[in-house]
């Protein structure tokens, strides 16, 4: 009686699977690029050559490190924003200076006033429905009379957004603009524990319900030990954790247009790292949203004086920055929003 109760369990359990494994076939099979030379031709404005010029003018002596709430980084806001206001790219209504502004009474005892950079291009068919693309700007300013450049964490990040949202407008401006709205949000005080991000979830500008995702960069310029033969990779983390779609909606991005190595090491549940918990996506993920953090692991230049532009590979950059920019479109397109939801 016992070894047959075992082995029908065994059968349903194998039925089950196989409903599984089809469920997920039918949903890789749901997600594909319909227009891909039109993706072609927006992902193609992003360059090596403007993503070095945004990744060597976030990093420069000019910002003293941008740490936040001292000059430097309010600095570096200000750079930030006129870029935006240059491109055409508008600012929220209710922020229309782009600012929004993370009082000292939401930041560490020390801390000055602070401010969160938001841009965004208005979709045009789902306008309510929001894709967050975000980059924190500060870094750790001088330690000891040095100037912690933050070449990598995260000039190269900051200057991934800024060379996606041109590629959005110019595509915008060809009357192919995302369905979706696009928001390309600059959050400050990460170093010091991940406050802008926190303060905007807890302040979101635009309704946190209609935000479909947030695609998170946070060091995406170099090459740590493990791929020193072999960098044409990303560690991609998250994606997973709360909507089965947005993991494969990455895989086929980078599919159709960079073909690097999505490395999942750091995915791990356990990983003892921790990198899911430590970057701004977090907060976001916190709140239901589904997530995405782009990362490149650690390097010997990490949180030091030597981070510097010089030391940025700046053809990966631009894959990377290319495979971000292909799953913003893909979810800023797609017929159905993506949903919130594990198989
Ligand atoms: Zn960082």
């Amino acid at each position: 009686m016992k070894i047959l109760v075992t082995s029908a369990l065994i059968l349903v359990g194998s039925c089950a699977t196989l409903r599984h494994s089809e469920k997920i076939e039918k949903l890789k099979n749901s997600i594909s690029y319909n227009n891909k030379s039109v993706v072609e031709n927006y992902i193609n404005t992003i360059t090596p050559e403007e993503l070095r010029a945004f990744v060597e003018e976030v990093s420069s002596e000019k910002y003293d490190g941008r740490m936040t709430g001292e000059e430097g980084h309010n600095k570096v806001c200000n750079y930030i924003k006129t870029y935006y206001d240059s491109l055409g790219i508008k600012p929220p209504t209710t922020h229309p200076d782009y600012f929004q502004k993370v009082p000292k009474s939401s930041l560490p005892d020390d801390v000055k006033d602070s401010q969160n950079v938001i841009a965004y291009i208005e979709g045009s068919v789902f306008p309510n429905e929001y894709i967050y693309i975000t980059a924190h700007s500060d870094h750790e300013g001088i330690v000891e009379g040095e100037v912690y450049p933050g070449a990598d964490d995260n000039g190269s990040g900051t200057a991934a957004v800024l060379e996606i949202a041109e590629a959005f407008k110019k595509a915008a401006e060809d009357g192919n603009g995302p369905k979706r709205s696009i928001v390309f949000l600059h959050v400050t005080g990460e170093e010091i524990g991940l406050y802008g991000s926190r303060y905007y979830t807890n302040n979101p500008v635009f309704p946190i319900e209609e935000t479909v995702t947030t695609l998170n960069i946070d060091m995406i310029g170099r090459v740590d030990k493990k791929h020193k033969n072999n960098e044409d990779y990303i560690y991609v983390i998250g994606a997973d954790r709360i909507s089965s779609e947005l993991h494969f909606v990455v895989q086929e991005a980078n599919y159709n247009f960079v073909n690097l190595e999505l490395d999942y090491e750091f995915n791990a549940k356990n990983d003892h790292n921790r990198y899911y918990y430590r970057s701004d996506h977090y907060n976001f993920a916190t709140k239901g949203i589904p997530v995405v953090f782009f990362f490149n692991g650690e390097h010997e230049d990490y949180t030091k004086p030597t981070d510097t532009a010089d030391k940025i590979n700046y053809l990966l950059l631009t894959k990377r920055t290319k495979l971000i920019f292909a799953t913003a479109w893909y979810l800023a397109n797609s017929p159905e929003r993506l949903k919130p939801e594990i198989i």
